[in-house]
């Protein structure tokens, strides 16, 4: 077992702007892994605010050694061992993982969504994000997503120019809403007045709406909302999925944060035992990366898997899309198609 990999320096479509951030590109990491004639493909996406880079990924790519496990496949005792070589560090550890999940179902000659149960016809539609902008560029960006098909549209919130932002997206379409406020709400009482005021203008549910350590302040707003709340910031991994019950209607899932699908899967059933609904959502990614994100999406409430329509320089074929969802293909794995 084999694993050789690159950074890539995958660009943005459009400068992306979020309450706290702005950038123009992400690095990345494609990684192969080559067992016995079969090649699995995987890809760690880096944003910078969350702390990795290719320099962190190399430092962890060498101490990997998948050569003593004689089945290297049962994926609960691979990331335990990736998680006993370093703490942290989910991206890279989410690209092993993806890419052993395409080698086992290319091996199995079964698409990944079949090895964990997921019926890809019950694909919820997916949403394209639009940053905080001017107006000109916010209106130029709603009008590519209706020409690309999409049927829904997730709005970066939180600064104060949150109500002219809808208003904006308001003259141009009534497709519904999904905003994320990342954070950037720091008062409940007008959190509350703005999650009523966004329930007028169609929207259906507010990401991570206060900050993360907030837990009483987004309790409260959870519990008044008349609009669905999900927890993204403050929920990384699985022991994080029982924390946010109470706290958020729902919880984001990332595989970039989860270090990769199998612990996604796992984190998906964690929530559905505590109530609480799924978005799955990405970061700037590839194809390979979201098509891993789409294997586990039937098993969701909501998607957020943009990636290939906010990026430049995909070196892979998009998976098909049509009427406002991916369709996935039955190939074996992934099913990433090189352009
Ligand atoms: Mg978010």
């Amino acid at each position: 077992m084999k694993i050789t990999h690159k950074a890539y320096h995958l660009a943005l479509k459009y400068p992306f702007t979020i309450a706290k951030f702005s950038r123009t590109s992400t690095p990345i990491i494609l990684l192969e892994i080559n067992y016995e004639g079969y090649t699995g493909l995987g890809e760690a996406s880096m944003v910078p605010y969350m702390g990795e880079s290719v320099e962190t990924a190399n430092s962890f790519l060498k101490k990997v050694d998948l050569s003593h496990f004689t089945f290297p496949f049962n994926m609960e005792e691979i990331i335990a061992y990736l998680d006993s070589l370093e703490s942290g560090v989910p991206a890279i550890k989410a690209a092993i993982d993806i890419a052993l999940h395409d080698l086992t179902g290319k091996i199995l000659n079964n698409p990944c969504y079949q090895l964990f149960g997921a019926d890809k016809h019950l694909m919820p539609p997916t949403t394209f994000t639009i940053g905080i902008d001017s107006p000109e560029i916010i209106i130029k960006k709603v009008n590519d997503a209706l020409a690309d098909d999409f049927k829904l549209l997730k709005i970066k919130l939180g600064r104060d120019t949150d109500q002219l932002l809808i208003k904006t997206i308001r003259e141009v379409t009534q497709l519904p809403l999904y905003v994320d406020a990342n954070q950037g709400w720091t008062d409940k009482h007008q959190g509350l007045e703005m999650a009523h005021w966004l329930n007028e203008q169609g929207v259906l549910l507010i990401e991570q709406p206060m900050p993360k350590e907030d837990i009483d302040g987004n309790a409260w707003l959870t519990e008044r909302s008349p609009i669905p709340t999900v927890g993204d910031e403050a929920v990384q991994r699985l022991p994080d999925v029982a924390k946010a019950k109470g706290v958020y209607h729902g919880i984001n899932i990332k595989l970039m944060k989860s270090a990769g699908m199998y612990e996604a899967a796992e984190m998906i059933k964690a929530a559905k035992k505590n109530d609480l609904k799924v978005l799955i959502g990405c970061m700037s990614e590839t194809s390979v990366a979201t098509l891993a994100g789409l294997a586990l999406a039937p098993l969701c409430d909501w998607a957020d898997l943009d990636g290939p329509f906010l990026t430049a320089n995909n070196p892979y074929l998009t998976p098909e899309f049509k009427n406002g969802k991916y369709v996935l293909s039955d190939n074996a794995g992934l099913g990433v198609l090189m352009k």
